[in-house]
């Protein structure tokens, strides 16, 4: 139950209205209670009953049993309204927190976990919990209430059944805990798999198109078949425990009500109970055994929640990777950037993406990163951007840490252009507006206009108002280019950061894209990583990378004049056109 009570701490000042349900809950049980013990006086006073009289004095019990039941509907009426009432606040709280806090996490976040296995994090973890929740004021607290309850009340009227019930109660509550305890680690794995499988099942969707080009459907299958034969084999061997150990509670609990039976029946025979303890004592034995089954249930039930709880709670307590320092200050304008003998490890991976790389970008100068895939050019964007944490060397920004500057600062004085553009599912003008919220339609136009966007966004069937497809689908290559430069247009930072397209694009729409990006460029600094060596003659230094380390470095006429790597790489993609590094 840890987790769970973990949880507990997120839900803000609903607790409060919580604390009430609880209460209501209580009183509830103490009415349920007490009820036998109105029936078994009206058992002993029609049992009184003597032939021939005519007036039975039942009345004031029936008065009081009105009052009880009434009371009762009315609590229970008020306890489902504020349990229902606290949760609904409690989800929408709870979801904003969770969404605020997967934003507030560092890219590292993102790049080791699966999307679709945190969305099974997210939504386990919140149904889980709230069922918990709702379980435990809807019926489990009344009955815990009752049987203690029950449990004095027996002690008090029939000690020797009392004791019996003392003594097996806790047993057979003791072997539904063991029961979980045993199976814990079944859940646990079944959980894992099942996260894994959601992962798995989400990638498969997005990459569908690839998965049937590839005609690898068959094997996805039965990959997917081999998570769901996981997660039942662990199942399997957690049934087979609970059903041992449910078998053996439920004996116990049979045998117990078949001793209490026998000893009223004695006590009876032997002139000690009325006809009305008699009635009472048989209800709360079987009140008492009967509330094991649902307790032991719900023990049950906690036990799967407090794993998805567990998950959930472990992401909502990660610490983002890189966090503001107390004194940073916001970043107003980037005249410079240099890196000092900089080198990175990426935090699970033994072996360092980038060594000793030491560069500068002046006010309105380009640099260029170039070399094979895997040589460190992607990382060198995400520390200018601050996603990760030189491991050794710094980074400064008009001469001091990067550190010193607010994270959203730095990243709202800087625009990305990526190869992969990250589009939403929804009209043109709101992913424009992703760059700017507050760009009025003039705006968004015009940017759209100067990254040659503006042209072919007027001829989809509603214009800037047109669905653009999950990930934008319905567009191509070239047309999501250009509304990645429009967008970086509108933000209108003094530094660019441009991963050039590497597939290939058609020869009119290739002509736009370089046409938007010089617009986008002109009079910026900017940090290009470079596919196509011929488009970048013209920056201030190339920068060629090899295994993550400088390898060269110059202008494009240097470069080609010293004859070496570049050279070579220039000279292959001179020769047959359109090759990317
Ligand atoms: P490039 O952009 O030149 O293709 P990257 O900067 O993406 O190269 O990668 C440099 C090295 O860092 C590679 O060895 C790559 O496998 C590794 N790498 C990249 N991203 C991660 C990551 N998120 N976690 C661990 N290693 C990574």
């Amino acid at each position: 139950m840890n987790n769970l009570v973990r949880l507990t701490k997120y839900m803000g000042k609903e607790k409060k209205l919580y604390f009430i349900v609880f209460i209501l809950a209580a009183i509830s049980a103490s009415i349920n209670a007490g009820l036998p013990f109105i029936f078994s006086n009206i058992i002993n006073k029609l049992a009184s009953i003597k032939p021939g009289s005519s007036f039975v004095p039942i009345g004031e019990n029936l008065i009081l049993l009105t009052i009880l039941l009434a009371s009762n509907q009315l609590i229970l009426f008020f306890n489902q309204k504020y349990s229902a009432l606290s949760r609904i606040k409690m989800i929408t709280g709870l979801r904003v927190k969770i969404f605020q806090h997967l934003l507030d996490l560092s890219v590292d976040y993102t790049e080791r976990h699966r999307s679709g296995t945190v969305l099974q994090i997210v939504e386990r973890g919140i149904n889980d919990f709230f069922s918990w929740l709702m379980e435990l004021s809807s019926w489990s607290a009344d009955l815990i209430f009752e049987t203690v309850l029950v449990l004095i009340i027996l002690l008090i009227k029939l000690p020797a059944a009392g004791v019996l019930f003392l003594i097996i109660i806790p047993i057979m509550i003791k072997a539904s805990l063991v029961k979980v305890q045993v199976t814990k680690k079944y859940r646990k794995r079944a959980n894992k798999t099942w996260e894994h499988q959601s992962g798995y099942l989400a990638e498969s969707i997005a990459n569908l198109s690839t998965l049937k080009g590839m005609s690898s459907e068959k094997e996805s299958i039965k990959q997917y078949y081999n998570f769901q034969q996981k997660i039942f084999r662990n199942r399997v061997i957690q049934f087979k425990y609970e059903r041992r150990y449910d078998f053996a509670r439920d004996s116990l609990g049979a045998l117990s009500i078949l001793l209490v039976v026998a000893y009223v029946a004695y006590m009876s025979y032997k002139g000690r109970l009325t006809p009305g303890d008699l009635f009472l004592i048989t209800i709360y034995a079987r009140n008492l055994i009967g509330s094991v089954g649902p307790i032991s249930r719900f023990i049950n039930a906690t036990a799967d929640y407090d794993i998805t709880a567990g998950r959930l709670a472990d992401l909502l307590e990660t610490k983002p990777l890189i966090k503001d320092l107390r004194d940073s200050v916001e970043l107003q304008y980037i005249e410079t950037i240099e890196f000092k003998n900089v080198s990175f490890e990426y935090p699970d991976s033994k072996k360092g993406a980038i060594f000793n790389i030491s560069f500068n970008i002046d006010a309105g100068k380009s640099v260029a990163l170039v070399g094979p895939s895997g040589t460190g050019k992607s990382t060198i964007t995400k520390l200018i951007l601050r996603f990760y944490e030189p491991t050794s060397g710094s980074i400064l920004i008009n001469g001091k840490d990067i550190s010193h500057y607010t994270q959203d600062s730095i990243r709202k004085n800087m625009a990305i252009v990526m190869q992969d553009v990250a589009l939403f599912n929804t009209t043109v003008k709101e992913n424009l507006q992703v760059a700017n919220s507050k760009a009025t339609a003039q705006e968004i136009h015009k940017s759209a206009e100067m990254a040659n966007a503006d042209e072919f966004i007027r001829t989809l069937t509603k214009g800037y108002n047109t669905l653009v497809g999950e990930r934008g689908i319905k567009l191509s290559g070239g047309q999501k280019q250009r509304i990645a430069i429009a967008r970086a247009i509108l933000k209108n930072p003094n530094m660019i950061i441009l991963d050039e397209a590497t597939s290939a694009l058609d020869s009119e729409s290739e002509v736009k894209v370089q046409d938007a990006l010089k617009k986008l460029l002109h009079h910026k600094m900017s940090l290009i990583i470079a596919h196509r060596l011929s488009t970048v003659r013209h920056v201030d230094e190339i920068i060629v990378l090899k295994n993550g380390r400088v390898y060269e470095r110059g202008t494009h006429t240097n470069l080609l004049r010293k004859n070496g790597l570049y050279a070579k790489l220039f000279n292959i993609q001179s020769k047959t056109g359109k090759v990317d590094l």
